[in-house]
């Protein structure tokens, strides 16, 4: 049995995503046993990127900020098409997407998918900030939406979640697309190379 103090350090380690019981453990002995003064600088980082990060006040990606500003690099980007928006679920899709550079839109980061049969999740992920989105476009200081691209990834919770978020904006009445069926199934979009996200991008279909 580890100490209180090491347990307290696991216990931290598992709250994060990916992470499980022996590999808390490992990271925790492993600060342990480090110098002090590596755990300082892993400790500043941290604190470091916390307090200058922020999320976007429109797409919810984080970035570097010391002012003012509220919106990320991308949306504050004066030649993005403010008519068009990505829905993906998490920072790192966003970032496999935008930089094929063919896509010029926005983008919108959900925070997460729901379980196919827990429809509990629905309140874990930004349905609300999207409706809001998209029926507000000017407190956003966007156009009026031409195109909602839903690109969740292809794992059952992905395909639960834009089965979802189609349902709840179809009233809408803008174009719903999804990215085209050439990848994998269970796949994530992190992990597929740029040109097969390119092209499942350009076959996008209507729903
Ligand atoms: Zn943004």
């Amino acid at each position: 049995m580890h100490s209180k103090s090491i347990q307290k350090l696991i216990k931290a380690f598992l709250g994060l995503p990916s992470v499980g019981s022996r590999t808390a453990t490992r990271f925790a002995l492993h600060l342990i046993k480090s110098p002090n003064e590596e755990v300082k600088t892993f400790i500043k980082a941290i604190i470091e990127a916390k307090e200058n990060t922020k999320l976007c006040f429109f797409c919810f990606n984080p970035f570097e900020s010391s002012g003012e500003e509220k919106l990320c690099e991308i949306c504050s980007e004066s030649r993005r098409d403010r008519r068009t928006i990505c829905i993906v679920e998490k920072e790192s899709d966003l970032i496999a997407i935008n930089q094929l550079k063919i896509y010029r839109g926005l983008f919108f980061i959900l925070g997460g998918t729901l379980s196919p049969l827990r429809k509990e999740n629905i309140k874990k992920i930004r349905i609300k900030e999207l409706l809001d989105r998209i029926n507000n476009p000017k407190k956003y200081n966007i156009e009026q939406l031409e195109e909602i691209i839903i690109a969740t990834n292809f794992t059952s919770e992905g395909e639960a979640t834009a089965l979802y978020i189609e349902r709840v904006i179809k009233s809408s009445n803008i174009k719903i697309t999804r990215l085209a069926r050439g990848l994998p199934k269970g796949s994530e979009l992190e992990y597929i190379d740029e040109e097969t996200i390119s092209c499942s991008f350009k076959d996008r279909k209507e729903k």
